[in-house]
């Protein structure tokens, strides 16, 4: 018997080819994918609102008598019709009309209307409501049942899919849905059907809890939750079966090495440190690839724990490939790791996007031929013509600027010798456990959860620019106390020509405005060997302040950098502002960061402002930014393919997380079952299709 999956929307009356084209973008191609397609709202129509209740936001029915009809000339004509209904008032407002409609909305004439309230220029608004004539004392009846409010793609009316999805509903008397969920999961969350859910959705009866629904909250919405929960959580779990299906190379020993690096070292690991370190040497012993994600808040010391790993590999003769996602942080790594291995005799190679001539050549080459074990760069490590000789170790530094795609393609950079590297993926920016369990339920994660001794937290303070001659006074006399400061150029344009000009601008002015101060710019358009120059200078303490773009967000280490300047920090997130702030307190000095911003503070801008004073802790800020912009901004919308669901909210979901990540390892051999889940709510363009 046919299924619904098998039977094409080209069955449905009234879809042609055409029709079939631009639901094809909405990922909709058999009845079954439209049955999928679910109301991502409500309207409510079922209710008159008095006019006194009207809140901005509210998409709602009204009904009151016309008090006034006028044409209002403005940038726009329009025509502005004034309701009343007792107590209270409204405006509906026009830009489209004609004689008969201004006709018939004049005065006297009792209007409803559906639309959504908005602030106008006349107080409270409807925008081109929908609108009929009704007499007044008859008992026109509204709307039985809440309305099914559906995600449009350009090209068809809401009330076009509206009856689609009528018309598909009808297809469920004849065929069924399967249900994949098995009995015993159902019984346990007392789940209903899916097709009683799916039907439910659709169309909700009169008696529905609306409340419920409106929220997303209704059993028969997180029936489907829970299952497109579990859905995306099947994917990534392949994409891990996929990588891991494969061998890698164990890595035994090391323990020689490991301990000349630490005895080479200023300091002793921390027990945080020293536990990462034991969970990735357990890992890279086994012949099946490592996948694990290691977080550590701005600080906590993630690079020595990399080259720990590292040292691993070398030991096995083994090629280790470090990547960082900018230019400025990979060089900053090659430093590091220089200073730490050429005294064992390792040797290193260094390749960027901007390695060019000669030297590519020669680092291409001397990658090929084993010769170097350690090679660090940015992701042009990536490219095809990049041969490794025995790549068994790639640590990524800073992951969710990386994608999943290139986590697969490291695997095939391994594969060129027949295993797949062990794969070591660092982040600073903590990412809060709902959406760690839901976004890396492929990898492992191991937390640096305590920071090295004798750090002091930082201070915070958040000023208008109005005090700026308050803040550079500020940097002179930190400077003059022989401390170092950085200072931040933000700019609300993507454009990093601007970003860099602004920077060029204000370095020029703080030079002149501190003339006893030696200071020094980098941005990111400068030359590769211009910007390792002037951030060696600083290093080395022979410049006091050091103006920059945001590229110094991640990885610069200098610790006798005491103070940093943030323009307009209410432009940014909250994770990205605790990374810049984290170039400071590195060393035993107190430490102070300025926020400077722009009057006036948005509502919104005041309370982020606010966390960054509070909390110095990236993991309480990290839940903040989610909780104020959303899992898709906070991941980057790189990583963010995984993570576009169609019902589910984490922040209102989480609760089912930790039940699906209990219950999918049993689910994950019914391979039917699987694909099926996958299919019906991720589609077909499931990232590692090719895998
Ligand atoms: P992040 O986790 O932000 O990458 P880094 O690896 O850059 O942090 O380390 C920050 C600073 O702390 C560096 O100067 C590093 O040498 C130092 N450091 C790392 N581990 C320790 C430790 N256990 N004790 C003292 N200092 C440490
Ligand atoms: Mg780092």
């Amino acid at each position: 018997m046919a299924t619904l999956d098998d039977i094409s929307v080209t069955a449905l009356k009234g879809v042609g080819a055409s029709l079939a084209g631009t639901l094809s973008k909405l990922g909709i191609c058999s009845v079954q994918d439209l049955l999928f397609h679910l109301p991502h709202r409500y309207q409510d129509r079922t209710r008159i609102v008095p006019l006194i209740n009207l809140r901005v936001g509210d998409h709602c029915v009204v009904e009151g008598e016309v008090t006034d009809s006028n044409v209002v000339m403005g940038r726009r004509r329009s025509l502005q019709v004034s309701l009343r209904d007792g107590d209270g008032f409204v405006s509906l407002r026009f830009f489209h009309f004609n004689a008969a409609q201004k006709q018939q909305m004049s005065e006297g004439t009792r209007l409803r209307c559906f639309g959504e309230v908005r602030r106008g220029r006349a107080g409270l608004e409807l925008y081109h409501p929908e609108y009929k004539v009704v007499s007044g004392d008859e008992l026109n009846p509204v709307e039985e049942m809440l309305t099914p409010v559906y995600p449009l793609t350009e090209g068809v009316q809401q009330n076009r899919i509206r009856s689609l999805c009528q018309q598909a509903l009808s297809w469920l008397d004849r065929y069924e849905i399967r249900d994949w969920i098995p009995d015993s999961v159902r019984l346990r969350y007392q789940f209903p059907s899916i097709n009683d859910a799916i039907r439910y959705l659709h169309h909700p009866p009169v008696d529905a809890n609306q409340l419920l629904l409106l929220e997303g909250v209704h059993p028969y919405q997180q029936r489907l939750v829970f299952e497109e929960l579990l859905a995306h959580h099947f994917s990534l779990l392949r994409l891990r079966q996929a990588v891991q299906s494969h061998k890698a190379l164990p890595l035994t020993g090391g323990e020689a090495l490991h301990q000349a690096l630490l005895e080479s070292l200023p300091f002793s690991l921390t027990g945080a440190q020293q536990c990462v370190v034991d969970e990735i040497k357990a890992d890279v012993q086994k012949p099946i690839p490592m996948l694990r994600l290691v977080q550590g808040d701005v600080g906590s010391g993630k690079t020595i724990v990399a080259a720990l790993a590292a040292l691993q590999a070398v030991d096995n003769h083994c090629q280790i490939a470090l990547m960082a996602p900018t230019e400025i942080l990979a060089e900053q790594h090659w430093i590091n790791f220089q200073q730490w291995f050429a005294p064992l005799g390792i040797s290193m190679a260094w390749l960027s996007g901007k390695t060019k001539g000669k030297q590519r050549e020669e680092a291409l080459a001397r990658i090929a031929s084993g010769d170097a074990s350690v090679v660090i760069g940015t992701h042009a490590l990536f490219q095809q013509e990049v041969q490794f000789h025995q790549l068994a170790l790639a640590i990524i530094d800073e992951q969710h600027r990386f994608g999943v795609h290139q986590r697969l393609a490291l695997k095939d950079k391994g594969e060129q010798s027949g295993f797949v590297p062990h794969q070591l993926i660092m982040t600073a920016t903590p990412i809060p456990r709902t959406l760690a369990m839901s976004a890396y339920a492929d990898l492992d994660t191991s937390v640096i959860d305590e920071l090295p001794p004798g750090r002091q937290a930082i201070e915070t303070v958040v000023l208008s620019d109005v005090r700026r001659m308050d803040v550079i006074e500020r940097v002179r006399k930190a400077c003059i106390e022989g401390r170092q400061a950085y200072w931040v150029c933000t700019l609300v344009e993507e454009s990093e020509v601007l970003q860099c000009q602004a920077a060029e601008v204000t370095a020029g002015a703080l030079t002149d405005q501190l003339p006893e101060l030696k200071v020094g710019l980098v941005h990111g358009r400068m030359k590769a060997k211009e910007k390792s120059a002037v951030m060696e200078a600083f290093k080395e303490g022979h410049l006091d302040l050091l103006v920059a773009t945001t590229v110094i967000e991640v990885g610069v280490d200098v610790p006798n950098a005491s103070l940093i300047i943030i323009e307009n920090p209410e432009r940014l997130g909250l994770a990205q502002l605790h990374q810049l702030r984290g170039r400071v307190g590195r060393g035993d000095t107190a430490s102070f960061c300025v926020l400077m911003y722009h009057p006036p503070l948005s509502q919104n801008g005041k309370a982020r402002l606010k966390v960054m004073r509070e909390s110095n802790n990236g993991f309480v800020i990290a839940e903040k930014d989610l909780e104020i912009r959303g899992p898709g901004e906070v991941l980057g919308t790189r990583q963010t393919g995984l993570m576009q669901f169609r019902l589910a909210e984490l922040e209102r979901d989480k609760q089912w997380l930790p039940e699906i990540k209990a219950l999918a390892p049993a689910l994950l051999n019914d391979n039917k079952l699987v694909d099926a889940l996958i299919t019906r709510w991720l589609g077909d363009n499931v990232q590692y299709g090719a895998v």
